[in-house]
């Protein structure tokens, strides 16, 4: 009826100007929680639009929920299917995102020395790291690992043509939980701009992408500490940049008095040794993720796999508790509490 129409449409136009208009509220912060990626995510909008902070950020939790499952090595019809189809021998379909995954992967793989591999899903499951599940109670027998060495394959024996991947023998498939948050943060920050949410901070459990400012200021973020300690040191972010940590206290089980973590070294077959945590801050979440897992593999000698990855803002905590640092990541971090007993600049030209 027209009646009823005219009646609605003046408030309805009032609410559409105000909202398009940014109404001239005040910016305000809306601040979300949920799980995925087995963690606790944090999102922070700062917005003078609270409604679209809101729809962006469940589309957000909707979707990082969804590749959570998608990209599980094992389990459902997503990666899992490929990962099926290469224990067979034979070659796979890739959707869009997992070929994009698997394209950034293999360059993080070459560009650090193999340390960053994303073909260990079988040694990862040797380890019992594979799952949700508690971690396992000790390492795996001798034999079983001096078999997979044996038999070890990486990501370069797969051929990628198009979308289908074909691999080498059966040894290889794919675990992407060393850079999966990463990529997945990225992806997240593309959905909120194309929203129009331009102020945020997507923290998930210590590892984050920032976008913008909070109102004329930096974000502020705290960097995990090592071996699970909380807030440890605070660093100013800048408009995309992505913060990430990897550490041995993430996943790990004790057995005889040693400390056994899920960040394998490809080479060994065996947790890597020689830190207890990496920090990366630079642009991309993908590339600080996969970093992060790299370095910590390279261990006491990170600095010269962080300048071929091409980074330079680094904190590595090492197995005595040093804290090593790079110049440029120096000069911008403040340690939370009490400056750690021994911080070291490494030498960098
Ligand atoms: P987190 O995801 O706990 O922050 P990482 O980003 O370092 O830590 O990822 C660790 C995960 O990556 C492991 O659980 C395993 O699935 C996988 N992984 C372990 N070792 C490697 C490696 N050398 N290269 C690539 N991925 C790895
Ligand atoms: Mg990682």
């Amino acid at each position: 009826m027209p009646g009823v129409r005219r009646s609605r449409a003046g408030p309805i136009l009032v609410v559409l100007t105000l909202a398009l208009a940014g109404c001239g509220r005040e910016p305000q912060l809306v601040d979300r929680q949920f799980l995925a990626f087995g963690t606790l995510v944090d999102v922070s909008v700062f917005t003078r639009s609270p409604e679209r902070a809101h729809r962006a950020i469940d589309q957000v939790r909707e979707a990082l929920q969804r590749w959570h499952e998608t990209w599980h090595p094992w389990r459902g019809e997503g990666l899992a299917r490929i990962n099926r189809r290469l224990a067979a021998g034979r070659p796979a379909e890739l959707s869009p995102e997992i070929r994009d995954m698997l394209v950034s992967a293999t360059r993080y793989h070459r560009l650090s020395g193999g340390r960053f591999d994303p073909a260990l899903a079988g040694l990862v499951r040797l380890w019992g790291f594979n799952g949700d599940e508690d971690p396992p109670s000790r390492p795996p027998a001798d034999a079983a690992l001096r078999d997979w060495l044996a038999e070890r394959g990486s990501v370069a024996d797969l051929t990628l043509r198009e979308d289908r991947v074909t691999p080498a023998g059966t040894g290889v498939q794919l675990d992407l939980g060393g850079f999966a948050k990463g990529y997945a943060l990225d992806r997240a920050v593309a959905m909120f701009q194309a929203a129009g949410v331009e102020n945020a901070i997507i923290n998930a459990g210590g590892d984050l992408r920032v976008m913008g400012q909070r109102g004329g200021r930096a974000w502020r973020v705290g960097i995990r500490g090592p071996r699970g300690g909380g807030v440890f040191a605070a660093v100013e972010a800048a408009d995309g940049e992505a913060v990430f940590t990897s550490g041995d206290y993430e996943r790990f089980f004790e057995w005889r008095g040693r400390r056994y973590h899920h960040i394998l070294d490809p080479e060994t077959g065996r947790p890597a040794r020689g830190l207890r945590s990496v920090t990366v801050i630079t642009n991309a979440g993908g590339l600080a993720d996969a970093a992060a897992t790299a370095l910590f593999v390279a261990g006491r000698e990170w600095p010269a796999a962080a300048r071929d990855l091409g980074l330079d803002q680094v904190m590595a905590v090492t197995d005595d508790g040093t804290v090593e640092v790079t110049p440029a990541m120096a000069g911008r971090i403040r340690f939370v509490d009490a400056r750690p007993d021994r911080v070291e600049e490494v030498s960098w030209q």
